[in-house]
């Protein structure tokens, strides 16, 4: 990461509240968490298939939140496959009853099946909205009780640039993307009249297992219109989700924010 080295926290609001991070055992899910645990939050690290990842990054959370004088904070991972409607319940009830509350969610958990529409089978789009999109709608509807009770939440979305600009090769993954959208604003038309606020990020380029796939022309070509010319680190998304979690960003709903380098100018 080229800038910023140290990311202290100063947001505010944060220190002893409770957040789920879905899909966390790696990439910016990981990075959110562990930055949420260095802020003083308890966090629900969730993962669907590789248990000694989630272990890992739940290792580097707690690290994080211990070296930032938060001996307390409870780190734990669990297991939950986020497109399956009763996963995300039974994943939301289980972190409800070990804290006692649910504060934030961050719906993180995505995954690609990049074809042509000529070549992208129903399936294969079918697939992506339930695992990319739906998931988010059944992750919303199953923390928002205990958010309504407490009468306070955030909620922030990981949409794409993808969603916002539509790419070539990603009908599927860029319609949930654009989906989120939709959900982020009208959950948070429903949701503000009890202090819920819900938000969207849209990154760009992120150096992740996701992007690490990409062909090294396609890599070259995203970087020359890139801005800033190179692609974002992790922790670059998780510092903006953590302030828009956080109090500091109490006045915030409803809003779509970038962080791509500069590739939509
Ligand atoms: P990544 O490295 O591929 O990690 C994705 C994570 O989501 C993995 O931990 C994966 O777990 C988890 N996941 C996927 N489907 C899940 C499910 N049904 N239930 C539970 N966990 C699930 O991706 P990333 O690059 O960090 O991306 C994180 C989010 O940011 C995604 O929503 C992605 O679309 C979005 N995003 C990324 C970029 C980028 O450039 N990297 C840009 C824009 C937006 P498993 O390993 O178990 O599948």
């Amino acid at each position: 990461m080229s800038g910023r080295e140290t990311r202290e926290s100063s947001f505010i609001g944060l220190e002893g509240r409770t957040a789920i991070v879905t899909g966390a055992s790696r990439g910016i899910g990981r990075a959110i968490a562990v930055r949420l645990a260095a802020s003083g939050m308890d966090v629900f690290i969730n993962y669907r298939s590789d248990g000694k990842k989630a272990a890992e990054a739940a290792l580097e959370a707690k690290e994080a939140a211990l070296a930032a004088g938060f001996g307390k904070t409870v780190v734990e991972i669990i297991k939950a496959d986020v497109s399956v409607p009763s996963e995300c319940e039974s994943m939301v009830l289980d972190a409800a009853q070990k804290t006692g509350r649910i504060d934030a969610l961050v719906n993180n958990a995505g995954s690609v099946k990049d074809s042509l529409i000529l070549r992208m089978d129903a399936e294969d789009f079918d697939s992506v909205l339930k695992n990319d999109l739906g998931s988010a709608f059944y992750m919303t509807k199953a923390v928002v009780p205990f958010m309504l009770k407490a009468r306070s939440g955030s909620i922030v979305n990981i949409s794409s640039v993808a969603g916002v600009r539509g790419n070539a090769g990603q009908a599927n993954y860029s319609s949930a993307k654009a989906g989120m959208l939709g959900l982020t604003l009208t959950a948070a038309k429903e949701l503000g009249s009890r202090s819920i606020r819900v938000n969207a990020v849209a990154p760009g380029f992120i150096e992740t297992d996701m992007t690490q796939g990409l062909a090294e022309a396609r890599k070259q070509q995203a970087l020359e219109a890139i801005s800033l010319r190179r692609f974002g680190d992790p922790r670059e998304v998780a510092e903006l989700v953590c302030f828009l979690v956080s109090d500091s960003a109490s006045y915030i709903t409803g809003q779509v924010i970038g962080i791509d380098g500069g590739l939509t100018i």
